[in-house]
């Protein structure tokens, strides 16, 4: 029968978290909820459990120089962990360095290894992927999470939505500017990166309770 408690309202199967390695029942999360999207132990959510298992099978996109954008804190304690020069960024919020991703304070050639969970859909990703290139030494890698619709082949922008109220209707938040569609590819191959994509298959989305088919990539700066 399914077991309910203050702690894990919504969870509905018991699942396994990549994190922490706890295994039972997850709670819900977000509005409208998710079923079982939160590990009541350590509080990882789907693109959590899976970007550790994106880094367990490939720890060397993590170079020694490390900066993250928007940081959270689950994530940040995953990289942390990891051994490399961490560094926070944000323009917004409090964080190690205080950076603007379309005109970055870094220098040329500085950095081995960005992480930008959810960011590119709210700036200038032109300008946005032209500074990561610039600043990431030869080899190295932005490691990029976005929405995605995988069944459009072109990405949806619209400059007469404007307002936060429009945004949300037309792309999920008030403050993204566009849904990404297949040609987010091109976007960064035009950047002048490489580009690699991972996803979790079927039998660890329902494990460790990801969201289907979701895409890690990971553009790598030509040596
Ligand atoms: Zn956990």
């Amino acid at each position: 029968m399914l077991k309910r408690t203050v702690q894990n309202i919504g969870g509905v199967y018991p699942r396994t978290c990549s994190v922490c390695g706890f295994k039972g029942y997850f709670s819900a999360f977000g509005n409208p909820p998710r079923w079982d999207a939160l590990c009541v132990k350590c509080g990882s959510l789907e693109r959590h459990r899976q970007f550790k298992l994106f880094l367990d099978s490939h720890p060397e996109v993590i170079g020694d120089t490390l900066v993250h954008f928007a940081p959270e804190p689950a994530m940040a304690e995953l990289l942390r962990r990891t051994g490399c020069n961490y560094r926070s960024a944000d323009l917004f919020q409090p964080a190690d360095l205080k950076l603007n991703l379309e005109n970055l304070d870094l220098p040329d050639e500085s950095v081995d290894t960005f992480i930008l969970f959810h960011i590119l859909e709210h700036v200038d990703d032109k300008a946005a992927l032209s500074e990561l290139r610039r600043c990431l030494k030869p080899g190295g890698h932005a490691v990029i999470m976005i929405p995605i619709v995988e069944g459009w082949q072109t990405t949806y922008e619209n400059p007469e939505v404007t307002t936060p109220r429009e945004r949300l209707l037309h792309f999920g938040q008030v403050d993204h500017i566009r849904y990404y569609g297949r040609d987010f590819r091109e976007r960064v191959l035009a950047a002048g990166f490489a580009l690699d994509e991972y996803t979790c298959d079927g039998e660890q989305t329902v494990r460790f309770s990801l969201s289907p088919g979701r895409t890690v990539f990971v553009a790598t700066k030509p040596q």
